[in-house]
C-alpha cells in the first residue's frame, strides 16, 4: 500500500473551513488507498503572533524558552486538524515532534534532525489512522524542545517523506507551485511545472521562500519527489525531482533576500588562517555567510567583505567583535540596506555570456551592483534595497523567465518518466544515522587556471556589463567572478578566472576597459587552480567553509578567491599547492564523503 506525506502551511490551515479542507483532502486520499501521513504548520500567522509576544517581554529571549513558546502553534493545529478528521468520519490522531521521535541536535531555533524513529507512525497507520505529525519541531537528546527554523514543517515533512519511504510528498501551500520567481513581488512570474533539486536547493536558499532549502537537502539526498501545489484549487503544480524542466535555458529562476546586511572587516593581517579565524567564529553561531570577497590591498593587509542575513547582524558582529584583536583586524564597517538577487539554473555553466546578460540589465535599469559572486549554478549580485525591486524586474526580463522554453518538460511527462524509473537515492535511508548531516560527493581539483584582478574600479553602473561582454565577444569563457569593496570610498575590485590558455587575451580586454573607464590597475596571475568541494547543503552547514579555510591554512595556503553555493565550495589556491590542498581536504572531509 502506498504511503503519501501532505503537508499543509499556515495559511493552508488558518481558520476551521480551511483546516475541514484539508482534512478532506487526507480522508480522500485514505479512501483512494493511501496510507496517509500530515504534517501541519501553525495556524495563519500564529508564529508571528508568538514572536511578537516573546519581542513584547523584552530583547533576546532565551532561546530554549523561545522553542518552548513557537512550538506550541504547531501543538494547537495538529490537535485540530486531529477533530476535523474525527467530525468527518475517518480516524485521525496528532503526534508532536517528541512523540513521532523527532530527535535533533541542540541548537535552538535552528536545529538539525539527527533520527526520527518510525515505528509509532507505522504502528498508527497499520491501524487505520490519518497521521498527523506536528511540523516545525523535535527534541534534543535531554528531551528539550526545539524549532528547526522558520519555514521548518517543509523539512519535517521530506525528512518523514524519506524516513518512511513515501512514494509522494505534497507540499500544499497558497501558491499554485514554483514560480520563476516570487508572484507576490513580480506578477509576471511563470510558474514551472518542473524544477530540479539543485536548482531549487539554491533558490530557496538565496530568498524563494516556498520551500525552506533544508527539505530540499533531504529531498535530494534520499530521492524524494515533491509535489508542490495549492491548497485552494486542483492545479496541477510543481514537481521538484532531480531534472530541470529544460535543458537548453541557461537560468530557470531569479530570487531575491530583500533584507541582506554587507559586513566588512577591515585591514585583516594577509597571513594564512586569520580569515579563517574570523569565519569559524561566525559559524559557531550557525550564521551562513555568503558573498565572501577578499581584496588584497597593497600594505600587505586584506579586507574581507561578506553577506549575511540582516536578522543575524547583530550575532555576526558579535562574533567578529569576539576575535578581532586576536586577528589583528583593524576594524568593520556595515550596511543593513541591503538586498540580494540572484539568477540560478542547472544549464549556466555550459552557457557564455550569462553573467553579462545579467550585469546588462541591472545597468539598464540604472542599478548599481555593489557586490557579485558567481557559483556553477548561479550568480548573485547586492545592490542597495530600494533599487531591489526594479533588479529582480530586470533580471527576470532579461532571461525571459515568462516565457515557457520550447523544449520544457511537463508535469505529465515527469510523473510518467518516474513511475518506470527506480528512483536514484543518493544516501540509503537504513544506512543513515544522523540524517542532516553533511553529505558530500566528491573534492576535485581543476588546473591551469589564471585570474584576472581590476582594482580600483568606479562603482558606478555598467562596467561589469561592459568588462564581460567583451570577454564573451572574445570567445573567453570565464568560471568564477567576484566583486567588492576595494577598502577605498565607493571603489571596488573585480576579479574573476579563466583558462591559463585565455589569459593573455583576457588582460587585453581588461586592459582596454581600464582605458575606458579608469582604474587603478590590471592584474593577471597564471599557475593558479581551483579547488572543489561538492556535496549537498554546503552553505547552510556552517562548518565547511570554515573546515575548508583551517585545513588550507594549517598547510599554509593562501586562498586567493573563494565561492559558495549549496552544492560546492570553490576555493582558488596556488596550483604548485594543489596536490597538497587536495590531500589535506580529503582528511579533513574523509567522515563526510559518501
Ligand atoms: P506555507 O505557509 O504554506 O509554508 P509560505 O509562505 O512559506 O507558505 O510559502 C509560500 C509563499 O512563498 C508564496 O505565497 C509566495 O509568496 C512565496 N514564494 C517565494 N518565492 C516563490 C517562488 N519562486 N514560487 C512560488 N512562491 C514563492
Ligand atoms: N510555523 C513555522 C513558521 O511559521 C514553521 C512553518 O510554518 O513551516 O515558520
Ligand atoms: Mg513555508
Amino acid at each position: 500500500m502506498s504511503l503519501i506525506v501532505q503537508k499543509f502551511g499556515g495559511t493552508s490551515v488558518a481558520d476551521v473551513e480551511k483546516i475541514k479542507a484539508a482534512a478532506r483532502k487526507a480522508i480522500r486520499a485514505q479512501h483512494q488507498g493511501h496510507r496517509v501521513v500530515m504534517v501541519v504548520s501553525a495556524m495563519g500567522k500564529n508564529t508571528d503572533v508568538l514572536l511578537e509576544l516573546a519581542g513584547d517581554i523584552g530583547d533576546d529571549m532565551p532561546a530554549r524558552e523561545m522553542d518552548m513558546l513557537l512550538s506550541t502553534g504547531e501543538q494547537v493545529s495538529v490537535a485540530l486538524v486531529a477533530m476535523a478528521i474525527h467530525s468527518l468520519g475517518a480516524k485521525a490522531i496528532s503526534l508532536t515532534g517528541g512523540q513521532i521521535g523527532m530527535k535533533t541536535d541542540n541548537s535552538f531555533s535552528k536545529a538539525r534532525i539527527q533520527s526520527i524513529s518510525t515505528e509509532r507512525i507505522e504502528r498508527l497507520l497499520d491501524e487505520g489512522n490519518i497521521v498527523v505529525a506536528a511540523g516545525f519541531q523535535g527534541i534534543d537528546d535531554d528531551l528539550n524542545i526545539t524549532t528547526l527554523g522558520r519555514g521548518g514543517s517543509d523539512t519535517t515533512a521530506v525528512a518523514l517523506a524519506a524516513v518512511l519511504g513515501a512514494d509522494a510528498c505534497e507540499i500544499y501551500t497558497d501558491v499554485d507551485g514554483v514560480y520563476t520567481t516570487d508572484p507576490r513581488k513580480l506578477p509576471e512570474a511563470r510558474r514551472v511545472e518542473v524544477v530540479s533539486y539543485d536548482e531549487m536547493l539554491e533558490l530557496a536558499s538565496l530568498g524563494a521562500g516556498v520551500m525552506h532549502s533544508r527539505s530540499i537537502e533531504f529531498a535530494k539526498k534520499f530521492g524524494v519527489p515533491i509535489h508542490v501545489r495549492s491548497s485552494f484549487s486542483d492545479t496541477e503544480g510543481t514537481m521538484i525531482v532531480a531534472e530541470s524542466e529544460s535543458i537548453t535555458q541557461p537560468v530557470s529562476g531569479a530570487a531575491m533576500t530583500a533584507d541582506e546586511a554587507r559586513v566588512t572587516v577591515l585591514g585583516v593581517p594577509d597571513v594564512p588562517g586569520k580569515s579563517q579565524q574570523i569565519f569559524s567564529a561566525i559559524a559557531k553561531r550557525k550564521v551562513a555567510i555568503d558573498m565572501v570577497v577578499q581584496n588584497i590591498g597593497q600594505s600587505g593587509r586584506a579586507d574581507i567583505s561578506f553577506t549575511v542575513p540582516k536578522g543575524e547582524l547583530k550575532a555576526t558582529i558579535a562574533a567578529i567583535d569576539s576575535v578581532i584583536d586576536k586577528v589583528g583586524a583593524t576594524g568593520h564597517t556595515h550596511d543593513d540596506q541591503v538586498s540580494k538577487v540572484s539568477v540560478v539554473g542547472s544549464n549556466m555553466a555550459l552557457q557564455t555570456g550569462v553573467a553579462s546578460r545579467m550585469f546588462r540589465a541591472l545597468s539598464d535599469a540604472g542599478v548599481n551592483i555593489q557586490m557579485i559572486t558567481t557559483s556553477e549554478i548561479k550568480i548573485s549580485a547586492l545592490v542597495a534595497k530600494e533599487q531591489s525591486a526594479a533588479a529582480l524586474r530586470a533580471v527576470h526580463e532579461a532571461f525571459q523567465l515568462h516565457k515557457r522554453p520550447s523544449d520544457a518538460k511537463s508535469w505529465h511527462q515527469i510523473k510518467a518518466e518516474r513511475g518506470k524509473a527506480d528512483v536514484d537515492t543518493l544516501v540509503n535511508r537504513l544506512q543513515a544515522d544522523a540524517l542532516e548531516a553533511l553529505t558530500l560527493t566528491g573534492i576535485s581539483l581543476t588546473q591551469d587556471q589564471a585570474r584576472v584582478t581590476l582594482h580600483g574600479v568606479p562603482d558606478k553602473p555598467g562596467i561589469a556589463a561592459d568588462m564581460f561582454e567583451m570577454i564573451g565577444c572574445a570567445g573567453i569563457f570565464v568560471d568564477m567572478i567576484v566583486q567588492g569593496y576595494d577598502g577605498e570610498d565607493g571603489l571596488t575590485s573585480v576579479s574573476f578566472t579563466v583558462k591559463e590558455k585565455d589569459l593573455d587575451a583576457s588582460l587585453k580586454v581588461a586592459n582596454e576597459i581600464q582605458s575606458r573607464h579608469g582604474m587603478r590597475d590590471v592584474i593577471g596571475a597564471d599557475g593558479i587552480a581551483k579547488i572543489t568541494v561538492s556535496g549537498i547543503g554546503l552553505r547552510s552547514h556552517t562548518h565547511v567553509a570554515t573546515l575548508l579555510f583551517d585545513r588550507l591554512a594549517q598547510d599554509s595556503i593562501n586562498v586567493e578567491m573563494i565561492n559558495t553555493s549549496e552544492l560546492q565550495v570553490n576555493a582558488v589556491i596556488d596550483a604548485k599547492k594543489a596536490d597538497l590542498a587536495l590531500k589535506g581536504l580529503e582528511k579533513t572531509f574523509a567522515d563526510s564523503l559518501l
